[in-house]
């Protein structure tokens, strides 16, 4: 048996690790690398391994930096049949058809740019929606810890990751000539109290667990902080008439804040506004929400809540607007309204245009619910910048900027502890994927002043036999 990592080691983008195991080849995950357009690009275009000698893909989950270049790999050649649970496979349809547009329209964009400037640099999309269609078509949904046959020696179940809707933990387990050995892939792996989702299962045995470790160096502020800052910000808004705009990832976080008003709406917290969810994306994956209120990876406060309450994404105040003019029209109405439109780094989507529309009137009020990678316009409004440009045109900023730090899908590092600490007899191995280098340092230190210090950090392309 042996391990190769292939990608989202020593980075957070890019999820891919080949398992060898008695004579088959599992690959688990197929990410998109993302970052600067000619690095992903190369990056993603090469695939290490020849796709058409990969038995099984088992996928963790839907966020596209663990399944994004699934439609290359079948593009080039995969032939065999791509694992995960029902709710991903229905959200992945929606996330690999929108990076397939992405790509294209990205393309012809530059393109076009190019040979304007009489260049004939050209970049052609990793795939197109038609290599998604043919992608989707070797999915193949499977439930929660039920174990599925691989081999009569190599067999795989999923548990509950608690990180997304859908989300799974992989263990595979194979019957080797020195026994059984359990490989454990945690994916992304959820917070042990988070809003909407169960906490993660806690294994039994495991021989050999990769873990992620994205908040390996930082703990996040607690939940039940969320609440108080809201309340801030919702009774100014309705004080000074003013539009709060929430900058928001169309998977977990927009039906996590949805989840938050309607609360504290119907408890009398803050009072009835219009909250209106202004990005198709998330309003297809929050119908998938709707469809999977029974299923088990959701939170035992959240199921509660939906027993009493009926279904908390069909709420009165929350309004679902699909067109572009429906969009627009937000423009002429007064506040004070909530407004969660995509993308969540204001790198795209309409949130661009509320945000030109309304950065130079200081009643409005911009939310940061989510992480702001440096160089986008997020991280520019984070910083305090008090002009921007949207479109290529200048824009003044008087609105106010506030972040939440609260919300997270990640375990932080408190969590992956919790979680490494719990498995007993320790694994053998413990591979750290899924990190920038100094948050793998430093989970490495900490479990090492555990006494934990069979620990490894492997490099790109870095390959271990697993005994
Ligand atoms: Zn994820």
């Amino acid at each position: 048996m042996k391990i190769g990592f292939h990608g989202g080691v020593g980075e957070v983008t890019g999820s891919r690790h080949l398992l060898e195991a008695e004579g088959l080849k599992v690959l688990l995950d197929c990410g998109l690398f993302q970052g600067h357009r000619k690095e992903a690009l190369a990056k993603n275009r090469d695939i290490p391994f020849d796709p058409a000698g990969v038995d099984a893909v088992l996928l963790s989950h839907a966020h596209v930096d663990h399944c994004g270049n699934l439609p290359l790999l079948v593009k080039k050649g995969f032939k065999g049949l791509i694992y995960c649970t029902e709710a991903t496979l229905e959200i992945t349809a929606i996330m690999l058809r929108d990076s397939a547009r992405l790509q294209e329209s990205d393309a012809a964009f530059f393109n076009k740019i190019h040979a304007r400037q009489g260049s004939k640099e050209t970049i052609e999309p990793l795939y197109t929606e038609a290599d998604v269609d043919a992608c989707l078509a070797l999915f193949t949904p499977r439930p929660f810890m039920t174990w599925v046959e691989l081999s009569d020696k190599v067999r795989f179940r999923f548990h509950n990751a608690g990180h997304v809707l859908g989300s799974a933990m992989i263990e595979v387990e194979t019957k080797t000539a020195k026994g059984l050995r359990r490989v454990f892939f945690t994916g992304d792996l959820g917070r042990r109290k988070s809003l909407l989702m169960d906490p993660p299962d806690v294994p039994k045995t495991v021989d050999y667990l990769l873990i992620e470790s994205t908040y390996g160096d930082r703990n996040h502020d607690p939940v039940d902080r969320v609440e108080s800052l809201i309340k801030t910000v919702v009774d100014r808004a309705v004080a000074e008439k003013g539009k709060i705009l929430i900058p928001s990832f169309a998977l977990e976080r927009t039906q996590e804040i949805i989840f938050v008003l309607e609360k504290m709406i119907r408890r009398g917290q803050i009072p009835l506004i219009p909250v209106y969810v202004d990005s198709p994306m998330a309003i297809n994956i929050t119908e998938i929400f709707s469809r999977h209120l029974d299923g088990f990876s959701f939170s035992p406060e959240f199921k509660d809540y939906v027993a009493k309450e009926g279904d908390p994404f069909d709420f009165k105040a929350i309004r679902y607007v699909r067109t572009a003019l429906e969009s627009q029209a937000l423009n002429d109405k007064k506040g004070p309204m909530i407004i969660l439109s995509a993308s969540g780094m204001c790198e795209g989507g309409r949130i661009l245009h509320h945000l030109r529309n309304n950065l130079d009137k200081d009643t409005t009020t911009v939310l940061m619910v989510g992480y702001q990678a440096q160089g986008t316009l997020g991280r520019r409004l984070q910083d305090g910048a008090k002009k921007v440009k949207i479109f290529g045109l200048e824009h003044a900023v008087w609105a106010r900027v506030e972040t939440l730090h609260t919300f997270s899908a990640h375990a932080d590092q408190g969590d992956l502890m919790w979680f490494m600490k719990s498995l007993d007899p320790r694994p053998r191995t413990i591979f750290l994927v899924h990190g920038d280098p100094s948050d793998r340092a430093a989970l490495k230190e900490l479990l090492r002043a555990e006494g934990i210090t069979r620990v490894e950090c492997p490099e790109y392309g870095q390959e271990f036999p697993l005994e």
